[in-house]
């Protein structure tokens, strides 16, 4: 398989040129071409499997299908939600690289730094927000964030997110977004604890091993 079998747009796949993949790697193979058809997803995956591609792709390419003629300040469309500052900016580099050639805006927050530049940003309007759960749930309470037009939902390294004792902030983020949504939910390990996490906010989803 190719990525030309994935069923890409035109700015998706000179992206991934640019980026010189040439194989869409397994979790890919599997996961993009169900996220494409809105699916939800549960995947086992570690970090150097390509999962940050597998849900990076499909979501620029399915926001920029709906972006056509939108004018004003666009609500935020697709939050990914994941534990550490570092996971954060890695995934925000990725979706500028993806992103490249899609009229999508994203954002990069985390905690530890001032928010006054984040709260700027915001104000520019953005497409997909890449955040860590403290901080993201400070600038909601404080409303600068809404949660309330999230169409693409996506908790990364959901084990990691427990072990670090974000299991309270998880569940506050899942609350203030729409229950009508798509969700991708990425873990390297399946404890029980995940799972029953897993289970109360997927629908139907792809279940995904690599
Ligand atoms: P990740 O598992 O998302 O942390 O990705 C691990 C690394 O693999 C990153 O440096 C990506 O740029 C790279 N990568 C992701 N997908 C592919 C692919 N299909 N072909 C080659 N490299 C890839």
């Amino acid at each position: 398989m190719t990525f030309n079998d994935l069923e890409l747009t035109e700015p998706l796949q000179k992206a991934v040129q640019k980026a010189g993949y040439t194989t869409p790697t397994p979790i890919q193979q599997q996961s993009i071409p169900a996220i494409l058809k809105g699916r939800d997803i549960l995947g086992c995956a570690q970090t150097g499997t390509g999962k940050t591609a597998a849900f990076s792709i499909p979501t620029i390419q399915l926001l920029s299908l709906n972006i056509n003629g939108r004018g004003g300040k666009a609500p935020i469309k697709s939050l990914i939600l994941t534990p550490t500052r570092e996971l954060a900016i890695q995934i925000g580099e990725s979706i500028a690289e993806y992103g490249a050639y899609s009229p999508l805006k994203h954002l990069v927050i985390f905690g530890g730094v001032p928010q006054h530049s984040q709260v700027q940003a915001l104000r520019n309007g953005v497409d997909i927000l890449v955040a860590t759960p403290g901080r993201l749930l400070d600038l909601v309470d404080q409303g600068y964030i809404s949660l309330s037009q999230i169409e693409i939902f996506t908790l990364d390294e959901a084990d990691r997110m427990l072990d670090m004792g974000f299991v309270h902030d998880v569940k506050k983020v899942i609350k203030k977004i729409p229950v009508k949504r798509q969700t991708l939910f990425f873990s390297a390990t399946m404890p029980d604890a995940i799972l029953d996490l897993a289970n109360s906010i997927l629908t139907n989803p792809l279940k995904v091993e690599v």
